[in-house]
């Protein structure tokens, strides 16, 4: 079976050649996943979002959706694929249950009000159906972006920071539509700028910097990989204790920076920590934002992993 998405090698040079945005960038959206593309500003993002929907050309390299080439069938890749741009729409002339029938029509779905009604009951717009655009409050018409992005039931979602400016409560309602999305089988490609969301729903994630793919896979298994564990023991009385992972001690509190494959057993042991003195051990996992920062900055690790 094709993928949903699959980038091969992708390449994309701006302003005859001196700006190079994305350099060779290789990865694929599996069926009924949510994947996050992440990386800072000016990192390609967007750039590649944009080879997705055929707003830009590939310099080189392919962009397969669905197993179909998208420069080749632009049409075919349209109906398959549901876009939320950054940018909020202005059309403030119709109203919302106008502009989702006008955008089903683009479609030539004719009759689907009941999709479009399911849509602003998921999406609380429906009270608001009858106000132009220029009524909604910003938030409101980040859903009816979403909205449109869904009237044809696309197979796949791609979300370009769609919750950039958006309130927490209406972020969290946003991430469960999505989740509930990816339950009954659409696949999603999200960029986002809240690593600590990425990490709740992301299954897999690829981080990109200045136009590089610099890690990809399982979103767990990349928090292990770059990230460490910190262990903070708490005697009851002081003790010298060894170990080339002790970086702070404050009177009878030791804090240490230890690698993820390390067991707390194996690091107690190593450390000769006396256990009739310990008044207690907190562990604290690494997350996804320390992963991010080690990925995307220069800096090499203090401590070895
Ligand atoms: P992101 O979405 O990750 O912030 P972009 O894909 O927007 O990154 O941009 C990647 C790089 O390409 C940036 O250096 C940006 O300035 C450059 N860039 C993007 N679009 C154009 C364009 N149309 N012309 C020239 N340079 C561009």
């Amino acid at each position: 079976m094709s993928l949903p998405l699959e980038i091969n090698n992708l390449r994309k040079l701006y302003k005859g050649g001196t700006v190079e945005a994305v350099k060779g960038v290789s990865f694929n959206v599996n069926p009924g996943e949510i994947f996050g593309l992440l990386g800072p500003n000016g990192a390609g993002k967007t750039t590649i979002i944009s080879t997705i929907t055929t707003l830009e050309q590939p310099t080189t390299g392919s962009v397969n959706v669905f197993g179909v080439n998208v420069a080749k069938d632009p049409m075919f890749t349209k109906k398959q694929i549901g876009v939320v741009h950054q940018e909020v729409i202005n059309s403030g002339f119709f109203d919302v249950e106008e502009i989702l029938t006008f955008h089903s029509g683009y479609y030539g779905l004719r009759k689907n009000k009941e999709r479009i009604h399911f849509l602003l009951n998921k999406l609380a717009l429906f009270e608001h159906r009858n106000k132009k655009v220029k009524q909604l409050s910003g938030g409101m018409k980040r859903r009816l972006m979403i909205a449109k992005a869904l009237v044809h039931t696309p197979k796949l979602l791609l979300l370009d920071e769609p919750t950039a400016g958006v309130d927490i409560r209406l972020r969290e309602d946003l991430w469960k539509f999505v989740v509930e999305l990816r339950n009954e089988g659409m696949s999603i490609l999200l960029t986002t700028h809240y690593l600590e969301e990425a990490e709740q729903l992301c299954d897999r994630v690829g981080i990109i910097n200045l136009g590089s793919l610099m890690a990809l896979g399982n979103t767990k298994e990349i928090i292990r990989q770059y990230t460490h564990k910190k262990i903070r023991v708490i005697l009851t009385e002081r003790h010298p204790l060894q170990s080339p992972y002790l970086v702070e001690t404050v009177g009878k509190e030791y804090m240490f920076i230890v690698p993820q494959n390390k067991s707390l057993g194996e690091f107690l042991n190593e450390t000769k920590v006396p256990m009739e003195l310990i008044k207690d051990v907190h562990i604290e996992e690494g997350d996804l934002e320390e992963a991010f920062l080690k990925i995307t900055s220069k800096q090499e690790a203090q401590v070895p992993l």
